[in-house]
């Protein structure tokens, strides 16, 4: 059986010329980039010449470039980092109700350390309105934080917006950007954002690496603490092949990125006509423009997306219900309650993320067989029959 993968939201396989640029730094270029020796100084030369390309895919300066261990690394180092360096100044962070828990988590713990965040609320479609948060900035605030696209709906936030009015108003403005970077343009200037976050293996790098984005001349904290690495920033070893990898990654979207995206987002609207004519009581979650190229999310009523997701699975079909984050718990995900979406509902999600090797016959196959499995499923649901 042909196996369909539709969840590169959650991760994307490696590119195999990304595995092609990061093989020898695993065995014949192992150097430490911190030795002075040749075979550090190679080693240094690999990671540099990663962070020149990530920098300009960005369009940021190299030396505003930290390597992390990924996008939950980068976005605590962000909320800590600017909190420890700030704390003095205010004590008011302003996020959204419907970001990763890679922001919501550092979020929680800072407030049992005193900190006030303001959680905002979105619209039906997701988003965010920059008037509010404009609203809610006040002498105390040191941070904004506001996810460029959400994982789980796909929309995509008025990220330049609010980063002209945190730049008026002289506030500091972190932006996750794990599922955009490598998808559509992303620009740290054109959005106005002084840090930013993303992870490689989103956009067909490795795990376990990714970046910080700090704009010269922010105050923040280090993270982790040890040598000197990255600037003094980021203490540990430099995952030189993994840096390597995102290196290359980000090279081969900058290549590829805006025909990728023509060419997903085309399937993507396929896959929402085609599900919502075919099956009744389903409904799209998300902006219906404003959203990522490659995201699909939809609710259907009577369902638990767990079973959905077991009969695609067994039709080889790989999806999501919810984040991958999420799906192991049972409550139900709280980006689809903070749109609105009713309990009973938002159990009954299923997402469908594409990517670089998704077909035009891998959507077409997903409209045939869906409708057959919720019609079965339906008939099974009591809550179903007495309607
Ligand atoms: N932020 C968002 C929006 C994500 O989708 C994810 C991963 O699903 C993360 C952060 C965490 O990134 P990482 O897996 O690199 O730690």
């Amino acid at each position: 059986m042909e196996r369909i993968y539709l969840d590169y939201a959650a991760t994307a396989p490696c590119d195999p010329l990304v595995l092609e640029a990061m093989k020898p730094y695993f065995s014949e270029k192992f150097g430490n980039p911190s030795s002075i020796h040749s075979f550090g100084q190679e080693a240094k030369k690999a990671t540099e010449d990663s962070r020149l390309i990530l920098a300009d895919f960005l369009g940021a300066k190299p030396e505003e470039i930290v390597f992390t261990s990924g996008g939950t690394e980068s976005s605590n180092f962000a909320l800590f980092g600017m909190f420890g360096a700030l704390e003095k100044k205010g004590n008011h962070i302003i996020t959204s109700s419907i970001e990763h828990h890679a922001i919501s988590e550092p979020c929680k713990i800072l407030e049992k350390r005193g900190c006030a965040v303001t959680y905002l609320k979105v619209d039906k479609n997701g988003l965010v309105d920059p008037r509010e948060v404009l609203k809610s900035i006040t002498e105390k605030t040191i941070l904004i934080s506001i996810m460029h696209a959400n994982n789980e709906i796909g929309v995509i936030e008025p990220i330049a917006e609010i980063g002209k009015i945190a730049k008026e108003k002289a506030v500091a403005f972190h932006t996750d950007a794990v599922q955009t970077v490598g998808h559509i343009p992303v620009n740290v200037n054109d959005l106005n954002v002084d840090l930013l976050s993303l992870s490689a293996h989103k956009f067909y790098g490795p795990k376990g690496v990714g970046a910080l984005y700090i704009r010269k001349g922010t105050r923040i904290n280090k993270f982790l603490h040890g040598g000197d690495q990255e600037r003094g920033l980021r203490a540990s070893t430099s995952n030189v092949s993994g840096i390597v990898g995102l290196g290359k990654a980000a090279a081969l979207c900058k290549e590829k990125m805006a025909q990728e995206a023509e060419f997903q987002s085309g399937l993507r609207d396929v896959l929402i006509k085609g599900l919502l004519a075919r099956i009744e009581k389903s409904y799209l979650n998300g902006h219906p423009s404003l959203r990522l190229p490659n995201n699909v999310n939809i609710s259907l009523e009577y369902i638990e997306g767990e079973s959905m997701l077991l009969h695609l699975d067994m039709l080889g079909i790989a999806a999501s219900t919810g984040s991958a984050c999420t799906s192991s718990s049972l409550e139900p995900s709280h980006v689809l309650l903070a749109i609105g979406l009713p309990h009973e509902i938002a159990h009954g999600s299923l997402r469908f993320t594409l990517g670089r090797w998704t077909k035009k016959s891998d959507i077409d196959y997903l409209i045939e067989v869906l409708p057959g499995i919720i019609d079965r499923l339906r008939k099974m649901s009591p809550l179903y029959e007495k309607k």
